[in-house]
């Protein structure tokens, strides 16, 4: 099991210097190595993709700046710019590995057929973070915590590091208001998860833009709408940086007030999501949701208030919290929950307009969201049992209740 934890840092002004200037340096290195790429991609392409007469000009074959290539030549780097001497060389070779990553994402497609957008150039003050990605166990001491190269920084511990967790990488983050540093923890004592699930206490949520969500008890939690609701702040502020003449104090210091509304805003939905997810998991040991597309939905008119509304956000905080206090979370197919009836599964044809589900086979009268939250909650017990039985035919052995076993991620 993988666990992020993110605490505040509280650096002296010599360190703070350091860590900005080890950010422009950084910034800088990524570009030159992505202009690395780009010129190489550049001149090598295949030139039958346009006409012959007016394609790019035929160059010798460069050696290709791939990963170990560009790791390899920072030596180069360093002996041509002492300056990249005072960063520390996980922490360089960190940075080019995001070059890696970014360049990666927009040749290939990722397992969804997505590929992302051309990588761009950072300007100054938009490289906010870097990574050591290997750490001693011992670095944190009392409310210190010793950094390659930096030296021992005031860190806020605002809760204890968990027992049996070994630290993994460490990634320093300048963020609106300060700096702070993500742990990534690894568990390495548990190999194996145990769930024991009641499936009396199963759960069907229907995610929705009325209500944020509907579960098949028909309870709701209503939306806040965070964004919308600080529209008019953000309004202002916005006007305030654009009024301000470019490159001066007082548009940089506007800058910073914009960047801070939108940390709030961030912020303020995420305690929702964490509360909203606990008081699931406490009432219930198996939740079902939709498997939806937020990604194309986003795409449609409704994007500013499903965005806002963070469901994929929501949802991957749900399957974390569930993990780890060993229950369930489960995505299932959504096709069929909103048309089929919950009670006998004849097709009730709906439009997105009508908010009622009343069968004409059995009779069952509903709201539309509570009947497709029961069809979710359906799928997935059924899909519990399923594996549930598959792991006690395994074991040989006849469990009363239903208790499963999956490797963690
Ligand atoms: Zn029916």
């Amino acid at each position: 099991m993988i666990r992020a934890y993110k605490y505040k840092l509280r650096p002296n002004s010599w360190q703070a210097n350091q860590f900005d200037e080890w950010l422009n340096l950084l910034r800088m290195q990524y570009n030159y190595r992505l202009s690395e790429r780009f010129n190489w991609y550049e001149s090598t392409r295949c030139p039958l993709d346009s006409c012959s007469l007016v394609s790019c000009s035929i160059a010798p074959i460069l050696e290709q700046p791939d990963y170990y290539w560009q790791k390899r030549d920072l030596l180069n780097t360093k002996k041509l710019f002492p300056e990249y001497r005072q960063i520390h060389s996980q922490v360089l070779q960190n940075c080019v590995e995001k070059v890696k990553k970014a360049f990666d994402r927009y040749i290939k497609a990722d397992k969804t057929g997505q590929r992302s957008g051309k990588p761009r150039f950072k300007g100054k003050g938009r490289y906010h973070s870097f990574t050591y990605s290997q750490m001693k166990q011992d670095c944190i001491k009392g409310n210190r915590i010793t950094l390659p190269k930096i030296g021992d920084v005031k860190i806020i511990l605002h809760r204890p590091i968990p027992d049996g967790f070994k630290i993994k990488t460490v990634q320093i983050v300048k963020a609106a208001d300060g700096y702070y540093v993500t742990l990534t923890l690894q568990d390495v004592t548990v190999p194996t998860l145990r769930y024991d699930i009641n499936l009396d206490r199963a759960v069907g949520i229907d995610m929705g833009l009325k209500d944020f969500l509907i579960t098949s008890d028909a309870d709701t939690v209503t939306i806040p709408q965070f964004a919308r609701k600080a529209q008019k702040d953000k309004k202002l502020r916005n006007k305030s940086v654009s009024r301000k003449k470019k490159g001066s104090n007082r548009r940089r210091k506007a800058v910073k007030r914009l960047a801070k509304h939108h940390q709030k805003v961030a912020r303020q939905r995420r305690d929702f999501h964490c509360k909203t997810a606990k008081r699931l998991l406490d009432k219930y040991d198996l939740i079902g949701f939709e498997d939806l597309n937020v990604k194309s939905l986003a795409r449609t008119r409704m994007a500013k208030s499903i965005l806002d509304a963070g469901w994929s956000e929501f949802l991957s905080i749900l399957v974390c919290k569930a993990e780890s206090a060993g229950k369930l979370a489960i995505a299932v197919n959504p096709n069929g929950t909103t048309q089929n009836c919950s009670s006998c599964g004849t097709r009730i044809p709906k439009t997105i307009a009508d908010r009622w589900h009343s069968c004409h086979v059995c009779g069952l009268e509903l709201d539309r969201d509570v009947n497709a939250a029961i069809n979710v909650k359906n799928i997935a017990v059924g899909r519990t049992v399923i594996k549930a039985q598959r792991a006690s035919d395994a074991d040989a052995g006849l469990a009363e209740k239903p208790t499963l076993y999956s490797s963690a991620s």
